[in-house]
């Protein structure tokens, strides 16, 4: 009986093996796909920039121009290898956020005077469009963090804002303190995002519209991804609500550092 019952503990022990085996090979699959799919994507990316380039170069060769037109030409090309650093910068940045190595400068952030400077630095170029910008910011809202990263993914959620704002539209930027946390909306008056695409509006390389409709050229589509990472690594959430045909709000929310927490933390510490 006990060499029975000892079979069967073996088999048992066998049986979980073989299962976290598969785990790990199917976890191990997944990850190469991913990594697949990422040279992929990127190259694909990469690719129709330089493809452009090399046209706009052998053209300009074809024949004998006058300053002027070579003057335009090399214009036209800083333009498409402006794009091509800004997507190797931005992969870049995935690709360390993936590896855990997302290197935050994490100091006292005063997020309230931040968000209205982001906001003032975007005034002029919607005014240009007619696009207006409403700020409802709450005085004081501290968090901890790192500015260049968090003024970033501003930045982002604006110009996304903005791309697909109408004109004589608004754009909507508020925060407000809820509980332990900050609250940042963005909100457009735009097409909105269908329900089934704002699954994946997160994921890299995502695009969920017609490149028709953009005031500035094509994204590449890494411009959430690279928000979400920076949100995440702050611990904080990102997510969006909308409707197709009634505009779009991109939500973040971030800790709020509040100074009496860090002294009661440091007072603890000490105990
Ligand atoms: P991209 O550089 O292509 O804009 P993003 O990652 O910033 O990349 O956005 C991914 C996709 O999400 C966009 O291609 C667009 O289709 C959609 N999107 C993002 N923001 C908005 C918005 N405010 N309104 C409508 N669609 C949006």
């Amino acid at each position: 009986l006990s060499r029975r019952l000892t079979s069967r503990a073996q088999e048992k022990e066998i049986g979980l093996l073989v299962r976290v085996l598969n785990k790990m090979f199917a976890d191990l699959e997944t990850s190469f796909m991913a990594q697949k799919r990422f040279t992929a994507d990127a190259s694909h990316e990469l690719r129709l920039p330089l493809t452009i380039l090399k046209g706009e170069i052998e053209v300009a060769l074809r024949h004998p121009r006058s300053e002027g037109e070579y003057q335009q030409i090399l214009r036209q090309q800083l333009g498409t290898i402006d794009r091509i650093q800004r997507i190797v910068n931005d992969l870049l940045t995935l690709a360390r956020a993936d590896a855990g190595q997302l290197e935050l400068v994490q100091t006292p952030v005063d997020l309230s005077l931040l968000l209205q400077e982001v906001g003032q630095q975007h005034l002029i170029l919607f005014d240009s469009q007619h696009v207006a910008l409403e700020m409802d910011i709450e005085d004081d809202l501290e968090i901890m963090g790192d500015a260049t990263q968090i003024e970033r993914t501003m930045m982002n959620l604006l110009s996304n804002a903005f791309k697909h704002a109408p004109e004589h539209s608004a754009i909507y930027l508020s925060a407000t303190a809820v509980k332990e946390s900050v609250i940042i909306c963005v909100r457009d008056e735009g097409p909105g995002i269908a329900e089934e695409q704002q699954g994946a509006l997160f994921d890299r390389f995502f695009r969920a519209d017609d490149a028709r409709c953009r005031k500035d050229g094509e994204g590449a589509g890494l411009g959430l991804a690279i928000c979400k990472r920076i949100v995440d690594a702050h611990e904080g959430d990102i997510w969006v609500q909308s409707k197709q045909g009634e505009g779009s709000s991109f939500f973040v929310r971030l800790p709020l550092h509040r100074a009496e927490t860090a002294h009661q933390q440091r007072v603890s510490d000490v105990m």
